[in-house]
């Protein structure tokens, strides 16, 4: 009887344990990928990302004579018809930690075990799972440094290399046509303009590491926090579907620090960072559910995701330009640099005091690299609601950011049209993007500030104290 490989986030063949185990079963294997709620409940851009990966994934294995059977509706139900099609006795999948995925998992667990049907799953999505790491006191970390150092000289093992072969089953099961799932269906901004951003499949990820390790990782540090500059090394979106798996990222890092290349270090850190917030929302699914400080649920943060400063602030026209800059960069690329999401975070969550779930929910829409820990965690550590946070009252102020990471202008001229003569192509590309009752031509003057920058402070940091006081 043939082997169920349930794929969902690890869309990958290289360093992918789940499959490693299926195949050492020497039974016959066939990848599923379901569309199931979690899919649907997805925003636009991380959904037509995931079609992309799932063309490679479905390439990659054709040339195993493999291939990826796809299904639609409730996992449990899905995977019980799959089981009664194909005669599989064993279910098998790579672990995730977001309490939607653990409730669903465990369900699955249940009912395929109540029907003597193998459920296994496997690590792969983490470099350390999230129980595997604790403090000396047996519990689980809260702040990054400690994490840093108790995870930093620890090996999450040899990656894996991709299998040769993936033994067929005597008969293939019925597959749902990918292009009939219509998964960049949601894109109305364009999604070729945000294809061409993209670098999907596993050979996507491959290219994007070895480039940063050959051209950039030298200069990781003193370079990643600088907007304009193509520093980092673009991974997010590979490890938010598994095209790469981060334990091979990890060993590429030790790799060259090893070699002595001066920005490893901080590299294997920002990767720990990701670890963190895999840990983080294990421990705490606070953290993806409410604020993760209860003090902060009566915080007069604004709520309404109609406002006109909010929606100044989506559609990249506050007045703020490097704020505006990266709205817009994200709505073209569906990426945003990392610098640049802290600002516009702390811009709408302090200068314009909204509550950071309606700029949680923006980018969950807009990111191709939407990733469920990662994008709680920062939005919480900006807004200063979450563990390990930011304190409250410190206050980005945009236009000293600018200066200080954008010092010649390049990143908000690569952005902003309005006031160019000869816009680049980028800055233009993000009118043809937006849809037509946003009124927003490249023509018009750019706009006035929606708040003064001290004043919106000044407001923060008021309403902090009143909040404390009381
Ligand atoms: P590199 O600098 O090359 O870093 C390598 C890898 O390390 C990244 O791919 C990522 O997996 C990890 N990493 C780096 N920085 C962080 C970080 N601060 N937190 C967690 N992991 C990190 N990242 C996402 O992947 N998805 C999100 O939805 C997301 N939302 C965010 C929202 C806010 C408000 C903030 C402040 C940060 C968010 N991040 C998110 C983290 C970070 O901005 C991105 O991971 C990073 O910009 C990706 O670019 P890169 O792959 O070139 O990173």
């Amino acid at each position: 009887p043939p082997v169920l490989l349930w794929l969902r986030r690890d869309l990958r063949l290289a360093d992918h344990p789940a499959l490693r185990a299926a195949i050492a079963t020497g039974q016959p294997v066939i990848p599923v990928f379901i569309r199931d709620d979690s899919v649907d409940g997805l925003g636009a851009a991380a959904r037509f990302r995931l079609g992309l990966a799932l063309v490679a994934l479905a390439e990659g294995l054709g040339a195993l004579q493999s291939r990826l059977t796809l299904r639609a509706g409730p996992a449990e139900e899905t995977l019980a018809a799959l089981i009664a099609e194909t005669g599989a006795n064993a279910v098998y999948w790579t672990r995730l930690y977001d309490p939607a995925s653990i409730a669903r998992d465990t369900a699955v667990k249940a009912a395929l075990t109540a029907r003597g049907v193998r459920a296994e799953s496997f690590p792969g999505h983490v470099l350390f799972e999230p129980w595997r790491v604790a403090t000396g006191q047996g519990g689980p970390y809260r702040v990054f440094t400690p994490f840093w150092k108790a995870v930093r000289a620890r090996h999450p093992g040899v990656p894996l290399d991709a299998p040769r072969r993936l033994a067929p089953p005597q008969a293939w099961p019925r597959s749902d046509e990918l292009a009939a799932w219509r998964l960049g269906a949601a894109m109305n901004r364009g999604a070729p303009i945000v294809a061409a951003h993209q670098c999907p499949g596993e050979a996507g990820a491959a290219a994007r590491l070895e480039r940063f390790l050959h051209e950039r990782i030298a200069d990781y540090g003193a370079g990643r926090d600088y907007p304009a500059q193509a520093a980092t090394s673009g991974l997010s979106e590979n490890l938010a579907w598994g095209e790469i798996g981060p334990r091979q990222i990890w060993a590429a890092g030790w790799r060259a620090l090893n070699e002595g290349a001066a920005g490893a270090e901080d590299f294997l850190r920002e990767l720990a960072w990701r670890d963190f917030a895999y840990h983080l929302m294990f421990h705490f699914p606070a953290l993806v559910t409410g604020n993760w400080r209860a003090e902060w649920d009566s915080f007069p943060w604004r709520g309404d995701p109609e406002a006109p400063e909010v929606l100044a602030w989506q559609q990249g026209r506050t007045g703020e330009p490097l704020v505006d800059a990266a709205m817009r960069e994200m709505y073209v690329t569906g990426k945003m640099h990392n610098r640049a999401r802290m600002i516009v975070a702390s811009y709408l969550t302090k200068h314009l005091l909204t509550h950071w779930r309606i700029g949680l929910d923006w980018f969950a829409e807009h990111l191709t690299d939407w990733d469920p820990a990662s994008n709680a965690m920062g939005w919480q550590w900006v807004a200063g609601s979450g563990p390990d946070a930011a304190p409250y009252f410190r206050v980005f102020n945009p236009a000293t950011q600018a200066k200080k990471f954008d010092p010649d202008g390049a990143y908000r001229a690569r952005w902003i049209a309005e006031g160019q003569a000869h816009p680049p192509e980028t800055a233009l590309r993000y009118f043809d993007a937006v849809p037509r009752r946003w009124r927003l031509s490249p023509a018009a003057a750019y706009p006035d500030p929606v708040v003064d920058l001290a004043e919106g402070r000044a407001r923060a940091l008021a309403a902090y104290a009143a909040h404390r006081g009381g």
